[in-house]
């Protein structure tokens, strides 16, 4: 058992050395790997030996972003994707066939509800929504061919939170895999499978890479699923990069005190606008006002990186307030190190209807801030004036 912390795994986890004795892992910029025999080539294609073939199946970069993915995670194997929702498609699809079922979360990330919605019922997939916060509509919604839960905790952009632990019982007493995406906490702040999620999915576009510059995403989880979705990817082909897995392998070692940073920032700007004039209400996990708050500390262990503001005003106050920030970027990506504010209802949820987006809490003045790593003074000073110049 590894009883080193986190932070030293993301650090110290390396592919081995190649003959130059490097400090640091090199770029493996290679399509595929030379054999040195003929029964090497055939042992390796027939899975008796361990070793590259191709960067479509693996590649060192790849295998050292996902060695320290798994360590994070508490997994034991795992897949590295183009992009988060490569990872998305790849954990439902490389599992499911025409005539299964699935019950996912409400409360999703925009693409994922279109995957869900749109894409998955052309191959006679279907689904149905359950409330993030009520685990026994989970149960309810789940029949004779529901084969996997799919959620996302805290939830894009309401910040809903699932029970882990008893949608995790769930989906164990029920024989289902339970899929969870974690994104928006990372496995420094929460690690899913440890409550009893089968396969953990991410985009490690936002805080694994964190500073707003590579696509990328990845599958984590028990190895008898990942060897399935690996034949998926194998054949498919939604390979990560060996550059941006370079990149991303280098960016969690300090995904730690990144995300302490992230954390510390964002309850700052939670609790500085909690209450002030022209805010409805903010929500954030670890603000007690949450209507989680309980649950939040009991299976996060900070309150992450975003914050939401309803401002009072809706649409028209939420436009002016998007147009008078002089600092803080307007743009539709999270987990970066600038701090980003974008506006679901007219961006990233506006293929939703308005009852849609309303049943997951969207409503017309909920702004996201995704509270970067400036000084939080600054941060706060530019919404704030933001906030005055919209009133
Ligand atoms: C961004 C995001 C995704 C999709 O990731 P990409 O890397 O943009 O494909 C999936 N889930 C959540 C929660 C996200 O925030």
């Amino acid at each position: 058992m590894n009883d080193r912390h986190p932070e030293t795994d993301a650090i110290r986890t390396q592919v081995p050395t190649s003959a130059e004795r490097e400090h640091a892992v090199p770029l493996y910029l290679t399509s595929s790997f030379v054999f040195d025999t003929a029964e090497q080539a055939r042992a390796l294609f027939a899975d008796e030996l361990p070793g590259n073939i191709y960067s479509r199946y693996s590649n060192p970069n790849t295998d050292e972003f996902i060695a320290k993915l798994c360590k994070l995670e508490g997994a034991e194997d795992g897949l590295a994707t183009a992009s988060g929702m490569a990872a998305v498609f790849a954990s439902l699809a490389g599992l499911l066939s025409s005539g299964d079922h699935v019950v996912a979360s409400r409360a999703i990330f925009g693409s994922t509800h279109q995957l869900f919605t749109k894409l998955l019922p052309r191959w006679g997939i279907t689904s149905d929504y359950a409330d993030l916060g009520d685990a026994s509509q989970f149960e309810a919604r789940i029949r004779p061919n529901t084969k996997a839960i799919f959620i996302e905790t805290p939830s894009n952009p309401g910040l809903a939170l699932g029970d882990l632990d008893a949608i995790g019982a769930l989906a164990k007493a029920r024989g289902l895999v339970l899929i969870v995406d974690n994104c928006f906490t990372t496995p420094y702040l929460q690690q899913p499978i440890r409550h009893g999620a089968h396969l953990v999915v991410h985009s490690a576009t936002k805080y694994m890479d964190g500073q707003g510059r590579t696509l990328g995403g990845a599958v984590v989880g028990s190895a008898a699923l990942i060897k399935e979705l690996r034949f998926f990817a194998r054949h498919t082909g939604p390979a990560l990069s060996p550059f941006n897995a370079w990149v991303l392998s280098k960016s969690l070692e300090t995904l730690a005190v990144r995300m302490d940073r992230h954390c510390d920032n964002a309850l700052a700007v939670a609790t500085h606008f909690e209450g002030k004039p022209g805010v409805r209400s903010v929500r954030y996990p670890f603000l007690p006002s949450h209507p989680q708050h309980a649950l939040a500390k009991r299976q996060m262990s900070q309150g992450g990186g975003i914050v939401v503001l309803v401002l009072e005003g809706g649409i028209e106050r939420a436009r002016r307030f998007l147009d008078a920030l002089r600092l803080v970027s307007h743009s539709p990506n999270l987990g970066d190190t600038r701090t980003i504010v974008t506006h679901p209802t007219s961006t990233t949820h506006s293929k939703l209807t308005e009852a849609e987006r309303v049943a997951v809490g969207i409503v017309p003045g909920l702004v996201r801030v995704s509270v970067g790593l400036e000084h939080v003074a600054d941060v706060i000073a530019d919404l704030e004036q933001a906030l005055s110049a919209s009133a």
